[in-house]
């Protein structure tokens, strides 16, 4: 790893906190080593007091970019040159490219879900999708979603603190898109279930399912599920989620966990960066087999 460094390599950075758990460096490093790319990524842990100096940073160290994760992903905007119009209809940002000290802005996680769904040669254009959550990931799901041609979404959040945010992602994707975005409670169970129904693709975007909520799935009735649809869930660790579980027991054909978006979001990023494609089934190898 150390000796394909020298004089010349670009830096590219991870800037959040808390960070070193992350897949990305060693995804970023064993693509630019498998091409022969002169890059190195590094994660640095910094938190929103720190941002400015680093988000300057990018541009006296002449970093190519940068990738951007909680907490920093909305409070870097304001710091940047420009925004990429899906970032700016996500209000968040999660890839940094410096193009001669002019910052812009991209969020790639929800291109990153739409092409995940695409290596499995699954179209969701023109379908209805179902989805909870209204975080950081269901944001830029719903809204790529919604930009790319879904139909129709259907969103279900508990009413928390992101509820404010859900309505926000219901009125931007009604304004802004030609998709029909309608916002529901989650605690409306007959109503959920009947949307779930009504869809092709179901993906929770709630981290239920992850630690250390690992043993709950917010759909536990295998009867909800058809085999014809797609169910998706954003976690990644458990490989196999409670939620996938069940889809698994009702005999859905198409049940996914969360890596393929983490692969592809950062494929998306790593091609911003240097203008060559990640080599993906490569690095799937590497770090994603059981
Ligand atoms: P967030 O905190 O921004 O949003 C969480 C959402 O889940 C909110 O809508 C909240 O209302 C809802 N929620 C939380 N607890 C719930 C519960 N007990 N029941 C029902 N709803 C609940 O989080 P985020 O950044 O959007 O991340 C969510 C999940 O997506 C995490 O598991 C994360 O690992 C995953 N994720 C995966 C990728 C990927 O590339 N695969 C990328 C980003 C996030």
């Amino acid at each position: 790893m150390t000796t394909r460094i020298d004089g010349h390599t670009i830096l590219i950075g991870l800037m959040a906190y808390p960070i070193r758990h992350s897949m990305s460096p060693t995804m970023h490093n064993s693509a630019f080593e498998k091409l022969d790319l002169n890059y190195a990524y590094l994660a640095f842990e910094i938190t929103n007091d720190e941002l400015p100096n680093a988000i300057e940073a990018i541009r006296t160290l002449d970093m190519r970019g940068s990738n951007v994760s909680m907490p920093n992903k909305q409070k870097v905007i304001p710091l940047l040159d420009k925004l990429d119009p899906a970032a700016e209809l996500v209000g968040a940002v999660n890839t940094i490219v410096n193009d001669n000290g002019v910052l812009t802005g991209y969020t790639t996680d929800g291109t990153g879900f739409m092409k995940s769904l695409e290596d499995e040669n699954l179209d969701i254009r023109g379908e209805k999708m179902v989805l909870t959550g209204a975080g950081g990931a269901g944001t830029a799901i719903a809204i790529q979603a919604a930009l790319d041609g879904v139909k129709e979404i259907s969103i279900f959040n508990q009413k928390d603190s992101l509820w404010e945010n859900a309505q926000r992602n219901v009125a931007i994707i009604n304004e802004k898109t030609n998709c029909k975005a309608t916002l529901f409670d989650l605690s409306d169970q007959d109503t959920f279930k009947n949307e779930i129904a009504d869809g092709l693709i179901y993906c929770d975007s709630t981290g239920v399912g992850m630690k250390p909520l690992e043993d709950l799935s917010l759909v536990n009735d295998p009867s909800w599920f058809r085999k014809d649809m797609i169910v998706y869930d954003t976690v990644y660790a458990p490989r196999t989620t409670k939620l996938m579980k069940v889809a698994e027991t009702a005999g859905v054909k198409h049940v996914f966990n969360g890596l393929g978006m983490m692969l592809e979001q950062g494929a998306e990023a790593f091609k911003l960066w240097t203008g060559e494609d990640m080599p993906t089934d490569y690095i799937r190898d590497l770090l994603f087999s059981e």
